[in-house]
C-alpha cells in the first residue's frame, strides 16, 4: 500500500481518469495524454492535486482495463444517461470503428506474433498498417473487417501478415450482402449481417452534417442499444482477446492455434 491517500469517487473514461481529492474534496480530471503522458492503465501513480489552493500529493490506482472500444461505448450510455443525444451517437459510432480497427491488428498482427518472435518487423507492419488504415472512413473499415473474415485472411507468420497488409486496397473493397449471407454460417452470419445492416454512419453523418441534427431520445437508444449487441457479439464472435497484451508472451500457435 502506498502511504499517499488515494483518489476516491474515481471515474476512469478513454480519455481521463477522474476523482476526488482525499485532502481537500476537489474534483480532479487527469488527461491521460496531456496531464499524466502516459495512455496504459495506471497500476498506481501519485500525482499533485490539480487545486491550486492543496496541491497535496494524491494517489492513483484501481484504472480500468477495458479495450478502447468498450470504454467508448461506456461514455456512449453515459452521454445517453446525461441526455446528450448528440455525444451518444457520435461516441457509439466511434465505438465501432476503434472495434473494427482492433480486430483487423489483432487478426492481421498479433496472432501471427506468437509465430514469428520478430518485433523489428512486428514494429514495421505496425507503421505500414497504420499507414494503410489511418485514412480509411467508416465504410471502408468496415468492408475491411468483412474481407478479413470472408477472405479467412489468417496468416500465421508476420511473413504472411506482410504480404496481406501490402494488399489492403486503397480503395474500399465492395462486399454484398448476400456475399455474408451465402459465405457465413451461423451466429457468426447474424452478427455480420446486423453490422452490414446498421445505419449508425448515416445517424452519425447527419449529427455532424446536417445542421447538427438533434437526435431524439428514442433514436439515440436505438443507436446505443444496436452498438452495444453488435459489437459485444462480434467481438466474442472474432476476438475475443483484441489487444496486443493477450498476446505478446502467448506460447507459439496460441494466435491460431486450437482445433
Ligand atoms: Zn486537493
Amino acid at each position: 500500500m502506498s502511504p499517499t491517500p488515494s483518489l476516491f469517487e474515481i471515474r476512469t473514461t478513454y480519455e481521463n481518469f477522474e476523482g476526488r481529492c482525499p485532502h481537500c474534496g476537489f474534483w480532479n480530471i487527469f488527461n491521460r495524454v496531456s496531464d499524466l503522458k502516459f495512455t496504459r492503465p495506471i497500476a498506481g501513480r501519485e500525482m499533485a492535486c490539480l487545486n491550486a489552493a492543496c496541491r497535496k500529493p494524491v494517489w492513483l490506482t484501481n484504472d480500468r482495463i477495458d479495450p478502447a472500444f468498450e470504454l467508448l461505448l461506456t461514455e456512449s450510455e453515459e452521454f445517453w444517461h446525461q441526455k446528450r443525444y448528440m455525444l451518444c451517437v457520435l461516441t457509439a459510432a466511434q465505438a465501432y470503428e476503434v472495434f473494427f480497427v482492433a480486430v483487423v491488428y489483432t487478426w492481421l498482427l498479433y496472432r501471427p506474433f506468437p509465430n514469428q518472435r520478430d518485433l523489428k518487423l512486428f514494429n514495421e507492419l505496425s507503421k505500414l498498417l497504420y499507414s494503410k488504415i489511418r485514412k480509411y472512413p467508416y465504410l471502408h473499415m468496415r468492408n475491411v473487417l468483412f474481407q478479413a473474415v470472408l477472405e479467412e485472411m489468417k496468416p500465421q507468420t508476420l511473413d504472411e501478415a506482410h504480404t496481406l497488409i501490402d494488399a489492403l486496397p486503397d480503395k474500399s473493397p465492395g462486399v454484398k450482402r448476400e456475399e455474408i449471407v451465402s459465405r457465413v454460417r451461423g451466429r457468426l452470419r447474424e452478427d455480420l449481417v446486423r453490422l452490414f445492416d446498421s445505419k449508425v454512419n448515416e445517424t452519425r453523418n447527419l449529427v455532424i452534417h446536417m445542421h447538427a441534427y438533434r437526435p431524439s431520445r428514442m433514436a439515440a437508444a436505438r443507436v446505443l442499444v444496436e452498438a452495444k449487441k453488435t459489437i459485444n457479439r462480434l467481438k466474442h464472435d472474432l476476438g475475443p482477446d483484441l489487444e496486443f497484451e493477450d498476446y505478446a508472451n502467448a506460447p507459439p500457435d496460441a494466435g491460431y492455434g486450437g482445433p
